[in-house]
């Protein structure tokens, strides 16, 4: 349930209403706009909404059910965008955030190299993957905590905050003392255990989109971490499973718009695997600029053809670097920066 106070309601008002909540037992979740502040009641049942008496008190204009399944996700639930602040890198701003680097972590060297040429180009966030969810249990798992340890290091010497994935409940932990952000990947979107040991973290959740997750799903997943306290939740559209073969996969442009009106939460957008084709990523990647994305997820290799997973979608170098160009014009014309 939400609690719509009036333009302008006073401070004591608000703290009223505030203090009327917890006595109720509920706990709330403040978001306070230019104009007026919201008040979520999280968790409020049925019973609590028939019997509101919060409408008589000063300072409230109204209270609405929020009938979506997702409350804390939905754009009910928060008047202004989140911003999510990572190692002082905002995300969900005015400025497109880019996340670039292999697919993979594959040896200190190449994870070193890489950073410093994707910062060349403009990223603010460096990518890759120590713990890999690979479609067969014979291709290359992941390095492990030792890419962990080189994404640190590569941290270290770049300056750039770091995203890598988080497989299962049990290397939370240990991938929580290194990384800046976990990644949940498209495999676990629903994997409900993952989800909710990720709500009691305290560092941000960037949760990708099921292959077969429709934007519904997607958004009671992340209501999933964001229930667990956790109000630091990225959503990315990284391409769906349809009957086209003619790519990897099919990169939904409309999820963008979509989730940008029914939730408050950044929207990031990977069109390294939405397309799994390297000619197709910068297309692709600024058509989600265009369309209004937060953030972009790009694979980049120093060497793509001797890359240990997804050479094939991996931007060399420099076509990041000529991409990261063309964004900016894209950016600019769409009132944005990069
Ligand atoms: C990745 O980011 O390398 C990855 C495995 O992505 P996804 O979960 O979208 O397949
Ligand atoms: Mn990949």
């Amino acid at each position: 349930m939400i609690i719509v106070m009036k333009s302008h309601a006073a401070p004591k008002e608000i703290e009223d209403v505030v203090k009327r909540v917890e006595e109720l037992g509920y706990k709330i979740h403040l978001s306070r706009g230019e104009a007026r502040t919201i008040i979520g009641v999280i968790g409020a049942d049925e019973h609590l909404i028939a019997n509101s008496t919060f409408e008589v008190m000063d300072g409230v204009e109204r209270t609405m059910r929020v009938m979506q399944p997702y409350k804390m996700a939905s754009r009910d639930f928060s008047a202004s965008d989140t911003v999510i602040e990572v190692g002082g890198v905002p995300i969900g701003c005015k400025r497109i955030v880019v996340m670039a680097g292999p697919c993979s972590v594959e040896s200190r060297e190449m994870i070193l190299e890489t950073a410093h040429l994707v910062k060349a180009a403009g990223a603010t966030v460096l990518r890759g993957g120590a713990f890999k969810p690979r479609s067969s249990p014979y291709s290359f798992q992941g390095l492990g905590e030792e890419g962990l340890k080189y994404l640190a290091e590569a941290r270290e010497q770049t300056g750039l905050p770091i995203i890598t994935e988080v497989m299962s409940t049990d290397d939370v932990e240990l991938v929580g003392e290194y990384t800046d952000i976990f990644q949940v990947g498209a495999r676990n979107m629903q994997n409900y255990s993952l989800l909710k040991v990720l709500g009691k973290q305290r560092k941000p959740v960037f949760l990708k989109r099921g292959m077969s997750g429709t934007i519904q799903e997607l958004l009671m997943s992340a209501e999933y971490i964001l229930a667990g306290g956790n109000m630091q939740v990225m959503l990315c559209e990284r391409g769906i499973r349809t009957y086209e073969t003619a790519t990897r996969n099919t990169f939904d442009i409309n999820a963008i718009p979509v989730l940008k009106e029914q939730s408050h939460l950044p929207v990031v957008a990977d069109p390294s695997h939405g397309t799994g084709m390297w000619q197709y990523v910068a297309p692709v990647a600024k058509a989600a600029v265009a369309a209004g994305a937060d953030a972009l997820m790009i694979e980049v290799h120093p060497n793509p053809a001797r890359a240990w997973s997804d050479g094939a979608q991996s931007l060399t170098p420099e076509r990041f670097a000529k991409l990261m160009a063309d964004l900016r014009l894209i950016a600019a014309a769409v009132g944005r920066e990069i």
